[in-house]
């Protein structure tokens, strides 16, 4: 698109997943506002009746046979959630029941940031990943913000620490730092603004240098290379789940069929997105697709995200390459049901990162478009 793309990268010396351990159950919230009675789950005419509109929108990718098993739980989530007065916001990589039967919203993390901060709920029950829930936490501090699995996590996340930053940082002084939304809340409070796969090039241009340290997908921070002149300095991080696609896996797909549409996630491999048609977030992806209503498309990107669009754009063929996200699916309806009933797992931040960390995703949600 501009000039050739320049990138310097900057490989950690400890990358990987740290071991993520279990949280004890009622935290701070359950002993404030109380547990709950567990509500019983049966499947019974009364249930069915109650949400077979809800089935409507999933038949086509929830068979008759599981619908018995996943109703009782809307049921009851969509009850407590009144009684609780929360609201559940899921990304869009969470399974069609839980995308569609109980979530308040939906989106990509940019999305659902913004809906975090606005929200007059008095819980925040997040679906999606441990990120995200802080970055709830961050934008409306008052509100309890429940994650229905503490071990939900990031490989992304997990690649990088604040101390990280800090010596990037002394490397390269006076570099502006753009901070994926995919990071604890630790590294955004080194950071000076944040970014999400939907506005990253705005944001590194948003500075005027010509000089950018991009942090830590090293996919995304290349792909933003090639839409802008600023020179980027990325870090060796990848997401577990879109690194794992291959040019050649797409080739094979448009050979199968030469008009078929191809659109990719910056996150994955650049010879992934030289072969796509079209790269942008998850809701760039789910915008073309309900615009341009392409007869055949491949969602190159996680698993969920084809059953969750398909239901939305009937006519449209998806073809499912599919990698799915351990950590997206850690959350459940069960989970979910639990969270409203023992309000766990509280997500808390600690006040000596949290105004820090604050500032950088505000800065970034406050960007002009
Ligand atoms: S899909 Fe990738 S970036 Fe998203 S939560 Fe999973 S590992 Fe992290």
């Amino acid at each position: 698109m501009t000039a050739t793309p320049q990138v310097e990268l900057f490989v950690p010396k400890v990358p990987g997943l740290p071991a993520a351990a279990p949280q004890p159950g009622s935290g701070a919230a359950a002993k404030r506002l109380g547990v709950l009675p567990m509500p019983s789950i049966e499947w019974n005419k009364q249930v069915e009746k109650e949400t077979a509109y809800l089935y409507e929108r999933v038949k086509t990718v929830v068979p008759p046979v599981e619908w018995p098993f996943f109703a009782p739980y809307v049921s009851a989530i969509n009850r407590l959630k009144k009684e609780r007065n929360a609201v559940i916001l899921a990304h869009n990589y969470q399974t069609p029941e839980i995308y569609n039967c109980v979530a308040d919203f939906v989106g990509d993390s940019l999305q659902l940031a913004k809906e975090a901060a606005k929200t007059k709920a008095d819980i925040i029950i997040q679906g999606g990943v441990h990120f995200m829930a802080e970055t709830s936490k961050l934008l409306n501090p008052d509100k309890v913000v429940l994650i229905p699995d503490i071990r939900a996590g990031c490989s992304l996340a997990s690649s990088i620490t604040g101390a990280d930053v800090r010596l990037l940082r002394e490397r390269y002084p006076g570099v502006p730092v753009v901070t994926y939304v995919n990071t604890s809340a630790d590294v955004k409070a080194e950071s000076d603004i944040c970014c999400t796969s939907s506005n990253a090039v705005k944001v590194v241009e948003s500075f005027g240098v010509d000089r950018v340290i991009c942090i830590p997908d090293e996919y995304l921070a290349r792909w933003v290379a090639t839409q802008t002149k600023v020179k980027i300095i990325a870090w060796k991080g990848h997401c577990e789940v879109h690194e794992r696609f291959t040019a050649a896996e797409l080739r094979k797909f448009r050979e199968s069929d030469p008009g078929v549409q191809i659109l990719a996630h910056p996150e994955c491999p650049p010879d992934v997105i030289e072969e796509a048609d079209f790269t942008g977030s998850t809701s760039a992806m789910i915008n073309f697709v309900k615009d341009k209503r392409p007869k055949k498309v491949v969602m190159v990107t996680e698993c969920s995200m084809a059953d969750n669009v398909s239901s939305e754009t009937p006519g449209v063929e998806f073809i499912r390459p599919c990698n799915l996200c351990p950590h997206m699916k850690r959350i459940t309806l069960p989970k979910i049901l639990d969270s409203l009933v023992y309000l766990r797992e509280e997500v808390e931040i600690d006040p000596a990162i949290a105004d820090r960390a604050r500032r950088a995703v505000e800065r970034m949600v406050q960007l002009k478009s």
